[in-house]
């Protein structure tokens, strides 16, 4: 079906009102709930041969997410959707004042490969909460996910209500040029660049969800076994191919011998070889060898093993890092892990802040000075203080970016609110209205007005 028909039928099906109607909302919610359900191993086998990624990590980074923002969604539904009652200011007495959260209408969501089904539904679950109509534009690069979430879209929703289109840059420039209510876009900081243009050509509005360089410190007050373990594992899932995954380390010197080590012992503990069936694979040959080029064979400290035929990359550290180095100067986004040591924790902070805003930060330590320090100085998306990614893991937290890692946010309320309007409403009685606000005016009036202004 060509899209501009879908989204002209989309535009004329939100204008009967239907998709306003709370029942209509979560009738539509259940649904995808239960074909995601039924669905479940058909979107294990899909995202397994996209890139080897395991039921365990599809089941806990992504279905599971999805499933709970369903259920979160048709739980408070109402009381997200009732209008809001807010004080009324002396002026205008008598009335009341409401704000009513208002579905924008037609929505695009464009998705991201590396968490394909969480960054595609989530966004959509949202959308569809908030009682809008959707097309989603899943990513091209996890081809099998894509048409997996086309079948189960496609084959049980309206298109004038929700629709997946296929297909790559073409496809994603031709959606562009059409006039959407909003687009909701996850991926590169340079893409998003693009879409943010095209979407200023309609004063559409966005939410641009970003990538960039993610620090994680790690003082010598941390508990540094504590910290190794969790760092190993949020780098290491999805193998680094995750946008809040810890991009490079920066570790206190009186503590860097130590940490590398523990850092080795728990990626050997955690068995990411080349037969483990919990490591996934790099998703291909371009970014297998992009990622082959940021290993600096005289750097690394542990691992730099590769096998290309099945796109694998060992969980691979860095050590003797520096700033200048080819690793820093892009987001990483694979199982690389630079480590750059430092004696001075202000420094460091003022280091990061020369750099761009970046979506995620961690710090592991005890000391609350640092951790004061490092939750008021720094800009950053959203981060975790002694542990890592974890902070996606509360729908209470908005999730989104600041500066080139993103714009806007979602999650819980946070994502009902993404697509929604919030249209004031004030109500006025047609009675107890003083004269003083209507011509002709006098010094008198002015006074009583000075009064009450
Ligand atoms: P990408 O920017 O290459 O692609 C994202 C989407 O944009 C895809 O659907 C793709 O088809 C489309 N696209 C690509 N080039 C385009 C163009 N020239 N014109 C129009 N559309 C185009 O990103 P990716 O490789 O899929 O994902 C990796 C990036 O996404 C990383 O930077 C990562 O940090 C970021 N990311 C961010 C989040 C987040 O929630 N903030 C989540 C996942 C990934």
């Amino acid at each position: 079906m060509e899209i501009e028909s879908i989204l002209l039928k989309q535009r004329d099906f939100f204008k009967t009102q239907q998709t306003k109607s709370l029942a209509f909302r979560k009738m539509y919610l259940e649904k995808l709930k239960n074909l995601i359900i039924s669905h479940e191993n058909m979107l294990y086998e899909a995202i397994n041969k996209d890139f080897g990624k395991s039921k365990f990590d599809t089941f806990t980074t992504e279905l599971s997410f999805i499933l709970n923002d369903i259920n979160y969604y048709i739980k408070n539904l109402k009381s997200l959707s009732k209008p809001k009652k807010v004080r009324t200011n002396l002026v205008n007495q008598l009335g009341n004042s409401k704000i009513y959260a208002d579905p924008l209408g037609c929505v695009l969501v464009i998705g991201a490969w590396n968490y394909p089904y969480q960054l595609s539904f989530s966004p959509i679950i949202a959308a569809m909460a908030a009682g809008n109509c959707c097309i989603l534009k899943p990513s091209e690069i996890a081809e099998n996910t894509m048409k997996a979430m086309a079948k189960i879209i496609n084959e049980n929703f309206p298109p004038e209500y929700l629709y997946v289109y296929e297909g790559g840059i073409g496809e994603t420039t031709e959606l562009l040029k059409l006039k959407f209510d909003k687009i909701f876009f996850t991926g590169s900081t340079k893409v998003g660049k693009i879409i943010y243009q095209a979407a200023a050509e309609h004063l559409t509005p966005v939410v641009l969800e970003l990538g960039g360089k993610s620090p994680a410190i790690v003082t010598k007050d941390a508990d540094l076994e504590v910290a190794a373990k969790r760092i190993v594992w949020g780098k290491f899932l999805n193998a680094g191919q995750t946008c809040v995954a810890p991009d490079y380390l920066l570790v206190e010197e009186s503590v860097h011998e130590q940490f590398l080590e523990m850092l080795r012992k728990y990626i050997t503990e955690f068995k990411y070889g080349p037969d483990s069936e919990h490591y996934t694979r790099i998703i291909n040959q371009r970014n297998f060898q992009r990622l082959m080029n940021l290993i600096n064979k005289e750097k690394v400290y542990f691992g730099g093993n590769f096998d290309e035929k099945n796109l694998f990359i060992e969980p691979t550290l860095l050590n003797n890092v520096s700033w200048e180095d080819d690793v820093m100067q892009e987001e990483i986004f694979g199982p690389i892990l630079p480590v750059i040591s430092f004696t001075n924790f202000n420094l460091v902070l003022t280091t990061i802040l020369e750099l761009e805003k970046p979506l995620a930060a961690y710090l592991f330590t005890r000391n609350s000075e640092e951790k004061e320090a490092f939750t008021t100085k720094l800009s950053f998306g959203g981060g975790c203080i002694n542990d890592v990614i974890m902070h996606l893991g509360n729908d209470r937290l908005p999730f989104g970016g600041v500066g080139n890692s993103g714009i806007g946010s979602y999650h819980g309320i946070y994502g009902f609110e993404a697509f929604s309007h919030q249209k004031s409403i004030l109500e006025k009685a047609t009675w107890g209205e003083p004269d003083i606000k209507y011509p002709p005016y006098s010094e008198k009036k002015l006074s009583w007005i000075r009064k009450l202004l």
